[in-house]
């Protein structure tokens, strides 16, 4: 294995510095303890290893019924896998499985841009290593949606508090609990036709150009668009962002409502967790290549197949790992810089009243 890491192809938003690893399995960004801390917790709590075959929790006579219940009710069922961390310059700790423990302990990562070549010697950056959610999808749409309407915590300075809050109000954050923060379409016209009621508003953000067009026939929406979205228009972006492709309308259909089946899962999963999620986002992703879809004979999953983990049947795992089919849409929170667990404290309504307003929006399409 050799150390090609290359930048990641795909960020819709966020901090530039995220790399992917030669097979594009992986999903690898500069992180901080506090992301890491709560990937590695929340896993500790969710991971619990599977019953060996022929064993049974003491009277529990139908275990089948009690998995339906549990489908989608853990957090880690809609966060990318976890792989580990990598410190740079250091080999990695807690990686996971076996094929990306080889992969990782060959490998020094190397600093993404000049600016951390420079500070080098001294670089403590640690990165988190996570699935790549796009792996497996040949002409991926994406859309990051920030969702709450409190960006910060505690822990910020005033200035940042007093910042955030003022974006919030004069966006969807403040209105609706969710914020475009950044999307990327694929028409392989290289055009999307882009509705005037989009245009209009992102083409009067002072000097910026929100919307371009890539050399690959993406459209990509910068996070100034997103803050140009208001209540009113927001449905037209959602109605782009679905529908401008080259798929035919039933496929469409079935990403529209796979992803608000999604939705209504995970708000049934939010209310029954104890974290404060703040400045996180939802990743939408969905296949825009037909002939994908055909192979798949249309048929998509709800929830996509897991990396195969430490304690499940290790004989296996190899093989599932090739065989892993990526899913032709999928729904993923993402982004757990300034989250923490938060025991005896409740749901976190802030995320929670996003989720549920994107939920009705997608009604409207279905
Ligand atoms: P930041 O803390 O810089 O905002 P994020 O975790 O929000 O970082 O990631 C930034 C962008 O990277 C996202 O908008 C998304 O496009 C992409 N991304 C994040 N996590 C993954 C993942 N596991 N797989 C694929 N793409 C991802
Ligand atoms: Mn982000």
């Amino acid at each position: 294995m050799s150390s090609d890491y290359t930048p990641f192809k795909h960020q819709v938003a966020g901090h530039e510095g995220s790399l992917s690893d030669a097979s594009g399995t992986l999903f690898i960004k500069p992180s901080t303890d506090q992301e890491i801390q709560f990937y590695t917790h929340i896993n500790e709590q969710e991971r619990v290893l599977p019953l060996k075959e022929g064993e049974e929790v003491a009277g529990d006579d139908d275990d089948d019924d009690d998995d339906d219940d549990q489908y989608g009710m853990r957090l880690i069922d809609w966060m990318p896998t976890f792989m580990g961390t990598l410190q740079n310059g250091l080999s990695p700790d807690l990686p996971k499985t076996k094929e990306v423990q080889e992969q990782l302990n060959s490998l020094t990562i190397k600093p993404p841009t000049q600016q951390q070549e420079l500070k080098d010697n001294k670089d403590t950056t640690s990165y988190l290593v996570l699935e790549n959610l796009l792996h497996g999808f040949r002409k991926p749409c994406i859309v990051d949606i920030k969702l709450g309407s409190k960006l910060t915590d505690h822990t910020v300075s005033d200035e940042k508090r007093q910042r955030l809050a003022k974006v919030s109000a004069s966006t969807t954050s403040g209105s609706l609990s969710y914020r475009v923060c950044g999307m990327k379409i694929y028409n392989s016209l290289g055009q999307a036709p882009i509705p005037e009621s989009l245009t209009g508003a992102a083409g009067a953000v002072a000097g910026k150009n929100s919307i371009s067009v890539d050399s690959e026939g993406y459209t990509v929406f910068d996070k100034y668009y997103g803050r140009t979205l208001t209540k009113d228009t927001v449905k037209d972006h959602f109605q782009l962002f679905f529908r401008a492709n080259q798929l035919s309308q039933e496929q469409q259909d079935t990403v529209i409502r796979n992803t608000f089946t999604r939705l209504q899962m995970l708000y049934n999963c939010l209310l029954d967790k104890e974290v404060r999620i703040v400045s996180g986002s939802l990743l939408i992703v969905f296949e825009a290549d037909s002939g994908r879809w055909n192979e798949m004979d249309n048929e998509d999953m709800i929830l996509r197949d897991g990396y195969v983990i430490e304690g499940e049947d290790e004989e296996d795992s190899d093989e599932d790992e090739d065989n892993k089919i990526a899913p032709l849409s999928l729904l993923s929170l993402i982004d757990f810089a300034h989250s923490r667990v938060t025991p005896g404290k409740g749901p976190d309504e802030n995320i929670i009243v996003g989720v549920e307003n994107l939920m009705n929006l997608l009604e409207e399409f279905i």
